[in-house]
């Protein structure tokens, strides 16, 4: 039976729409309760309100922090209509029945976005809202619970389609989002602590966000799909500005994670990087003397495999590295900042999503990352490992030569970044060949050197690219069949964690092709 509202309680941080959300209540003669600030942006608009204070018969107090919570408010929301005892209650303590409650809460993930100080966020911890939003939710059978300004339309568009009432399906819909609020809220505020802490502990964390937005689809057509961010302020597509191009897909944020968080690896005083991405592995990653330069070394890792890709870039978009990247198709760019030039050159190209992000996030930083299996999640620690050249282990007679370890050391951090089994060969700090998500170490070795032999055909070099380049591999090499095609195709020098029971039989492999190894004792895997 749908049930009529006469009482609403409103009280919301986000003040929009609520005029227009007044207005269509009165037109239903709903009497309205509001809170301290919500009350007097409602007179102010002209409509008349009774104090929740008048109500319980207390002042707000304590900063706010106590408003709401009393059981005239509580009684009102959770009493059952048709419960005799319930009502006798209600008559006994002069408790009026609220019908709808209209809650949006304390901005904590905004303040916490702001970078706001410890007391501040803490301060912005909504106490009464989600009280009062549970409440609401759990008597659905007769409450009607608003906490999103999206939902204002449909709400009095339900009431105008039923005299002034609303309908079970519609309350039951209503409670739904008003749980998944308040549990996202209440994950938000765990997640601060737990950075507040540097707590990567899994076993601590709640796992929620808030919806960002709604995708057309998900991986295919056929899924559908949504987009959570939480709360955490880390530089990235999920907190990016999106400058131009048509709304991100599903695909797309996925890539462009995996692209920013590669490109974050390259610190901008070192030098410009940039990283081209697709299918959530790097299809070309370099360094250059300019942007520009580093994309086009990047760019000429695999041109075919380039092409419709992602592109992420660790300084400032500059005109002359826009109007280069502009020569294909590319589905996204993503840098710190974007000068107009090159806004200007991108403004022609109306699909390209241009995104800025302010900064670039360290990776070093201890984080988690979620993935779900059927039935749960699995929660880790995030690979924020580094290795650097005073802890590696040179294993062979020969040490690399100072350019050996540069090129190893950069093909190292790629190798973070591509799925396993990973094989990257690095030349002069960009990618010549990459070789990913194999089964066998042996066939990604095989792949990423076939590649760039491929690539140095089409660029009409006279040797393949793989010459003189040096070798990461994200796990130990199990035989020395993957170190000996590494070696066949030009490698001169390889690093690996090693730790494999075979490690003597590669090193030895090694040292008979006069190749230098070092050992990193830290493995990459990436699944
Ligand atoms: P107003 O702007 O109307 O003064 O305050 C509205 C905000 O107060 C809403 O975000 C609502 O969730 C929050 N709120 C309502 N009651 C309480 C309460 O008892 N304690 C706290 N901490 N917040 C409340």
């Amino acid at each position: 039976l749908p049930q009529p509202i006469r009482t609403a309680l409103i009280s919301v941080s986000d003040k929009s729409g609520l005029t227009d959300l007044a207005e269509g209540l009165a037109r239903h003669g709903v009497r309205l309760l509001s809170t301290g600030g919500t009350a007097k942006a409602l007179r102010e608009a002209g409509h008349e309100v009774t104090d929740v204070s008048d109500v319980t018969g207390f002042p707000e107090m304590m900063d706010g922090r106590v408003k709401t919570l009393h059981p005239k408010v509580h009684g009102g929301l959770l009493a059952l209509r048709d419960n005799a005892d319930h009502l006798a209650a209600m008559e006994t303590h002069g408790i009026g029945a609220i019908d709808l409650l209209v809650v949006n809460l304390y901005p904590f993930e905004a303040t916490v976005a702001k970078n706001a100080p410890y007391d501040e966020c803490v301060e912005n911890i909504d106490i009464g809202g989600p009280a009062m939003i549970r409440a609401a939710a759990k008597n659905h059978a007769g409450v009607a619970v608003v906490v999103d300004t999206e939902d204002y339309a449909p709400l009095l568009a339900e009431m105008d389609a039923n005299g002034g009432a609303t309908t079970f399906g519609f309350r039951k819909t209503l409670a739904l989002t008003a749980y998944g609020r308040t549990a996202a809220y209440d994950a938000a505020v765990s997640n601060w602590f737990a950075q507040a802490l540097e707590e990567p502990a899994p076993r601590r964390r709640a796992v929620a966000g808030y919806l960002a937005q709604s995708l057309r689809y998900g991986e295919n057509p056929h899924q559908e799909a949504a987009f959570y961010v939480d709360g955490s302020n880390r530089p990235g597509v999920a907190t990016a500005y999106q400058l131009q191009g048509k709304a991100l897909s599903y695909n797309n944020i996925n890539d462009t994670d995996a692209a920013f968080e590669l490109v974050a690896e390259f610190a901008p005083e070192a030098g410009p990087a940039c990283a081209i991405i697709k299918h959530a592995n790097p299809c070309g990653v370099a360094t250059g003397a300019t942007l520009a330069e580093a994309y086009s070394r990047a760019f000429d890792c695999d041109r075919t495999s380039a092409f419709g890709g992602i592109i992420a870039l660790n300084q400032k978009l500059d005109g002359a590295t826009a109007a280069k990247i502009a020569e294909i198709f590319t589905e996204v760019v993503i840098a710190p900042e974007a000068d107009e030039e090159a806004r200007a050159v991108f403004a022609a190209k109306k699909n390209l999503r241009l995104l800025v992000t302010g900064g670039l996030p360290d990776p070093r930083t201890a984080a988690l990352t979620v993935r779900q299996v059927a039935g749960g999640l699995l929660m880790q620690g995030k690979d924020n490992g580094h290795v650097g050249a005073e802890e590696l282990k040179v294993v062979t007679k020969r040490a690399p030569s100072p350019e050996e370890l540069r090129d190893l050391l950069f093909a190292w951090r790629v190798a973070k970044h591509v799925k396993s089994n990973a094989v990257i060969y690095a030349k002069d700090s960009a990618t010549v060949g990459v070789g990913a998500g194999q089964m066998s170490r042996v066939d990604s070795t095989r792949i990423a050197a076939r590649k760039s032999q491929d690539m140095a055909e089409a660029l009409g070099l006279s040797a393949p690219t793989t010459q003189g380049s040096v070798v990461a591999s994200d796990a130990f090499f199990p035989f020395a069949d993957g170190l000996i095609t590494a070696a066949e195709a030009g490698a001169t020098a390889i690093i690996q964690p090693g730790g494999s029971i075979r490690d003597e039989e590669v090193i030895a492999a090694a040292d008979e092709r006069g190749l230098a190894m070092v050992l990193t004792g830290m493995r990459h895997f990436r699944h």
